[in-house]
């Protein structure tokens, strides 16, 4: 689960490590109030950040006003003509695609003087099984391009999950990007804090792109992004409740509701799939046989009436979807459960008017698939049944060509 850098920076800031002072707001005003505050607090620039859930900002584009993602203001006024070219537009960064992102949130902030800017980056090395802390001293880049033409300039250490990070570790990385004195100190202390919020928070990434040293010699956090392990989630209520659903793709919010496994794709083939690695392998021959594959639904291993019901109705949410396969392999659950599933699924009014025109080509193998085919055959539903995977597939680009 992402969530917002302002969000981020109050975690961050829970546990000591150092980021500008800063106020998230939804309107105009709220962000002219949000200035004044910082003015009276000592701020003499400011910075107003869109809160998206993507990177990129500084160079993205907002579609109406053609307004930048991140905007240095001198005055108060300026935050506020920053504020209206931002919200409700939709910002465009090589990470939103080209749909972009409607602009619903600001972070109005101190603006820092920039010495020099780094990268701090940590998450779960899965060939060590150990969390690893990046630094390179590339920072406000792309990290990915540093990874890819300079690997030398990315230093690393690992840490056993669970365990703290050494001091000595955090020196290491310190010393790496070449602070001394002041700044050296506060970048150590700042690598233990961020590492011990990492592990606290049972996050999969943490990224500080930049972090920069200013002129009198702070080390500071300038942007953060963080990424929850979804499934460590019941253990932090408090950071649960700071999922921006808005953020999210409506169909797959539906389908965590319903417990499936839904990720919604660009193609017009509709794919109900009991298992994950039988749900790629459909994908791959969708493609094969010239289609589209619209999204990737597992149903998980016992599909039965209802998951079949709830899968449908997520499917035929997205309006791409022209055709559905349906491709079960009975193992645990029987094939005729899950073809008498399907048959009572298309009779349910709310289903039934859908899918008048959207054919739905069924494969079943496994434990009785002789009497599930019987089943589908018999049903008099706008449904055809398959035998082989491949048979499926063409079936289903076929009925969309016609
Ligand atoms: P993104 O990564 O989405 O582009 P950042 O928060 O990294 O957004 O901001 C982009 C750039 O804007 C930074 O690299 C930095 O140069 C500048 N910037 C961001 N926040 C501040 C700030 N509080 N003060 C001064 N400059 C900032
Ligand atoms: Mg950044």
């Amino acid at each position: 689960m992402n969530i917002h850098e302002y969000q981020a920076k109050e975690i961050l800031k829970q546990h000591g490590v150092a980021v500008p002072d800063g106020i998230a707001v939804f309107t105009v005003d709220e962000a002219v109030a949000a200035a004044e505050k910082l003015k009276a607090n000592g701020a003499s620039l400011f910075v107003v950040k869109a809160q998206i859930h993507a990177g990129g900002r500084g160079k993205g584009r907002t579609k109406k006003n053609n307004a930048k993602g991140v905007i240095l203001a001198k005055t108060v006024e300026e935050v506020k003509a920053a504020a209206e070219s931002l919200l409700n537009d939709v910002l465009v960064t090589i990470q939103t695609g080209e749909e972009g992102k409607l602009v619903q949130r600001l972070y109005v902030t101190d603006g820092v003087d920039i010495d020099k800017e780094f990268y701090l980056g940590i998450t779960l090395d899965r060939a060590t099984s150990k969390n690893v802390i990046m630094v390179s001293t590339e920072g406000g880049v792309e990290i990915e391009k540093v990874a890819e033409e300079t690997p030398e300039k990315i230093v690393k250490e690992w840490v056993v999950p669970g365990h703290p990070i050494h001091p000595s570790q955090a020196r290491r990385l310190a010393f790496a990007l070449g602070l001394e004195g002041n700044a050296f100190k506060q970048a150590v202390k700042l690598i233990i804090s961020l590492y011990k919020a990492f592990d606290a928070t049972d996050a999969s990434i943490f990224e500080i792109n930049p972090l920069v040293q200013t002129p009198s010699g702070d080390v500071i956090a300038l942007d953060a992004k963080i990424n929850f392990d979804e499934n460590a989630l019941y253990r932090h209520p408090e950071l649960a409740a700071l999922r921006d659903e808005s953020e999210e793709n409506e169909f797959e919010l539906e389908a965590g509701k319903y417990n499936l496994n839904y990720i919604k794709l660009d193609g017009n083939v509709g794919c109900m799939v009991n298992g994950a690695g039988l749900a790629m392998a459909t994908m791959d021959i969708i493609k094969l046989a010239g289609g589209q594959p619209a999204n990737f639904l597992d149903v998980g291993g016992g599909a039965n009436v209802e998951t079949v019901k709830n899968g449908f109705k997520i499917i035929l949410k997205d309006p791409a979807v022209k055709a559905i396969l349906i491709n079960i392999f009975g193992g645990i659950v029987r094939c005729d459960r899950v073809a008498n599933g399907i048959v009572q699924a298309v009779a349910d009014p709310e289903i039934a008017e859908k899918v008048k025109n959207v054919p739905i080509i069924v494969r079943l193998q496994g434990t009785n698939a002789e009497e599930a085919k019987v089943i589908i055959d018999n049903s008099g539903l706008n449904v055809v049944s398959a035998v082989l995977l491949k048979e499926a597939a063409e079936e289903v680009t076929n009925a969309i060509a016609s």
